[in-house]
């Protein structure tokens, strides 16, 4: 049984041309002419088109970013909004917050589902989202407390979990136990996410990362597989 990326990369899926269920992220706007591509060879697949913070150029203004994505949704209709987000450890972080509310005005407009990036920066993600009451989402490699993701996921973000639920260091091998089935999805970022001691990940590791959480909730691999598939339908489709 195939576990569906929540959450990938072109790098990683190029190869994968039978239809197979995957979200692949664009990092930035050039990146739509690829994906579009991806698509007409992999029907199951769900594109999106974004700036992702570290990617963002602050020559640019906010109101050519805006008319550059205006441009692309509606000529290349992607399935969802992303990556975007808020990364505290990079630059420009003032302009890294005008952009991702860009993002989720765009995504309210188009009803699209957006997957955000945020490292450092969950508390000014939440007062963004409270701007947009009928977005709905994924935050990417969710790493934090069952009490971050009660607030995520009573403003309708779901949770991406990848490679750092393998690792007892983290915080979210230490919290999946307690996360609400009804809002996890399971993702490998790949290929940038690998789990430690390996070069890169691959979508196929998600199947690794639905039985570590399957262990931790203390259901089958198959339940947590059924489950998140279910979500990931619910949330691109
Ligand atoms: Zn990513």
């Amino acid at each position: 049984m195939i576990v569906y990326d929540a959450h990938c990369h072109l790098e990683a899926v190029r190869q994968i041309n039978s239809p197979r269920p995957l979200a692949v992220a664009a990092v930035n706007l050039q990146d739509i002419i690829k994906l579009d591509k991806y698509r007409q060879q992999n029907n199951l697949a769900k594109i999106g088109i974004g700036i992702h913070p570290w990617f963002i150029d602050p020559e640019v203004e906010l109101i050519n970013y805006q008319q550059q994505l205006i441009a692309i949704i509606e000529t290349y209709q992607p399935d969802f909004i992303g990556e975007c987000g808020l990364d505290y450890n990079k630059p420009h972080f003032e302009y890294q917050q005008l952009l991702c509310e860009l993002h989720c005005k765009l995504a309210q407009h188009y009803q699209l589902p957006i997957i955000f990036h945020c490292v450092r920066a969950y508390n000014q993600l939440l007062q963004i989202i409270a701007r947009y009451p009928t977005l709905k989402g994924m935050l990417h490699g969710f790493n934090s407390n069952s009490e971050m993701a009660r607030q995520l996921t009573k403003k309708n973000i779901s949770l991406g979990i990848g490679s750092l639920v393998t690792n007892p260091n983290t915080q979210i091998y230490k919290s999946v136990a307690k996360l609400p089935l009804e809002f996890i999805l399971v993702e490998s970022d790949s290929p940038f996410m690998p789990m430690t001691g390996q070069e890169y990940s691959t979508p196929d590791d998600c199947l690794t990362y639905a039985t570590a959480i399957a262990n931790q909730q203390q259901k089958t691999q198959q339940e947590i597989t059924c489950r998140v598939n279910a979500n990931w339908i619910k949330l691109f489709s």
